[in-house]
């Protein structure tokens, strides 16, 4: 059963949906000036979903669905725009918009402050490899915090820190589209939890009424083979072998356990103590499984012909159970679904609607699978990735995750079959599974 004040919502990010790269004094940031030629069919983020000028009718349309809870993200180059800390009151004035019309509607905001875009002028000072950017990002948290700690219960500091980092800086696939070394891969990593551990501290000294904080991990899971005890433990060890950047232990250990996961030497005693501070649950997001060929060939849940979303993603709704139940073993904190739903090659059928069965298929089964694990632990929501269709990073805009329906032509939003599916699951909190 879910708990009666379960946080159903939906998610975005700033830039995937925003547009509006220029406006109101907004600052470049390193996916509106870096992308050129780097996004599949030459696309960019410059105008997205047009939410900077639509947030109110999206927000209107965050009420259809139903949702009591929202997760957006702030863009940082929105809102401060050059390293001396100016702040940009339009900027800010935009967020203020978006959080009165969610309290308006009895939607709890849940912020993000870092979704992946970083300012140009923080990038062209060295970015996340400056150790200055701490005290940057410091003053930004500040900034949010005093506008907006007296209406925002829920804060998450970084989204995936794994992947921004190892798409971002170890591969080249997203923006700044970088390959690092060993050792300065080591000094963004450090950065970004000390950034983590401060801007912790300071919400929690400004904010203006009792706030729940944490930051949304990139977790997916090895599952067990079957049932057995046996099983079970293998799979719980497997999870949490892997300790390199992509991996789960590698940030959560220090953040939110205080330990050093293997090979952490460039982690000293003293920055473990600003890094590990009390969070109030452990969000994750969370789409499909791992898989290993090594470990994983037996397991039955991978087949032939196994059911994959548009983008190749395994469907195994058996997921989400089981990483619920592994990260809560080991991070003992309640736990928020902070991301998880599925791409679709979505299109709009002749009457004019979004039929989009498979996506009903993966919610029920996903949520059938967390309605279980909330039978034995505590969890305290689920935001489904994403409200719109939008832009999916540097894979542009044919994948498609909304519960909407975006016409990039003309920015017109449908609601999909998902949307009322997603609606129903809400009234009866889940009775309906
Ligand atoms: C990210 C989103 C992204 C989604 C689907 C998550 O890793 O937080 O920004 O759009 O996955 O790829």
């Amino acid at each position: 059963m879910f708990r009666e004040d379960f946080l159903w919502g939906v998610s975005t990010a700033a830039t995937q949906i925003e547009g509006g790269y220029q406006a109101d004094g907004k600052a470049p940031s390193i996916w509106d000036s870096l992308s050129e030629g780097k996004i599949a069919n030459d696309e960019n983020c410059h105008h997205a979903c047009n939410h900077y000028y639509k947030y109110k009718e999206d927000i209107q349309l965050l009420e259809k669905i139903g949702v009591n809870s929202y997760r957006f993200s702030i863009n940082w180059s929105r809102v401060i725009v050059d390293e001396n800390g100016t702040i940009n009151e339009q900027g800010l004035q935009f967020y203020r918009n978006i959080i009165d019309e969610l309290v308006k509607r009895n939607i709890q905001p849940i912020l993000t402050l870092y979704h992946w875009d970083l300012p140009m002028w923080a990038h062209e000072k060295g970015g996340w490899k400056n150790p200055q950017i701490v005290e940057w990002f410091c003053h930004y948290t500040k900034v949010i915090a005093e506008n907006f700690s007296d209406k925002v219960n829920y804060w998450v500091t970084f989204n995936e820190p794994q992947c921004f980092v190892v798409s971002g800086y170890i591969s080249g696939w997203h923006a700044p589209f970088l390959k690092l070394s060993k050792q300065e891969i080591e000094s963004v990593a450090r950065n970004i939890m000390l950034a983590h551990g401060e801007a912790v501290q300071i919400i929690r000294k400004l904010s203006k009424r009792k706030v729940s904080i944490g930051f949304s991990s990139m977790n997916s899971c090895y599952l067990p083979v079957d049932n057995t005890e046996n099983s079970i433990r293998e799979a719980y060890q497997r999870n949490f072998e892997e300790t390199d950047a992509p991996s789960v232990a590698y940030w959560s250990d220090p953040i939110v356990l205080g330990k050093r996961a293997q090979g952490q030497d460039f982690l000293s005693d003293d920055d473990l103590k600003v890094i590990c501070q009390p969070l109030d649950f452990y969000a994750y997001n969370i789409y499909q499984p791992k898989y290993d060929n090594k470990y994983d060939k037996e397991n039955p849940a991978y087949y032939t012909g196994m059911p994959k979303s548009g983008l190749g993603w395994y469907i195994v709704p058996e997921c989400m159970y089981w990483s619920a139940k592994f990260y809560h073993e080991r991070y003992k904190l309640p736990i928020l679904i902070s991301e998880n739903g599925m791409a679709n090659w979505d299109l709009v059928s002749e009457d004019g609607k979004v039929h989009d069965a498979q996506r009903i298929e993966y919610l029920k089964g996903y949520l059938q699978n967390l309605k279980k694990a909330a039978d034995e632990i505590e969890i305290i929501g689920y935001q489904y990735w994403s409200f719109l269709d939008n832009f999916e990073w540097a894979m542009g805009y044919d994948a498609r995750f909304g519960l909407v329906y975006v016409d990039y032509r003309n920015d017109a939003r449908t609601l999909k079959d998902s949307a009322y599916y997603y609606s129903e699951i809400i009234k009866t909190n889940g009775g309906n599974l």
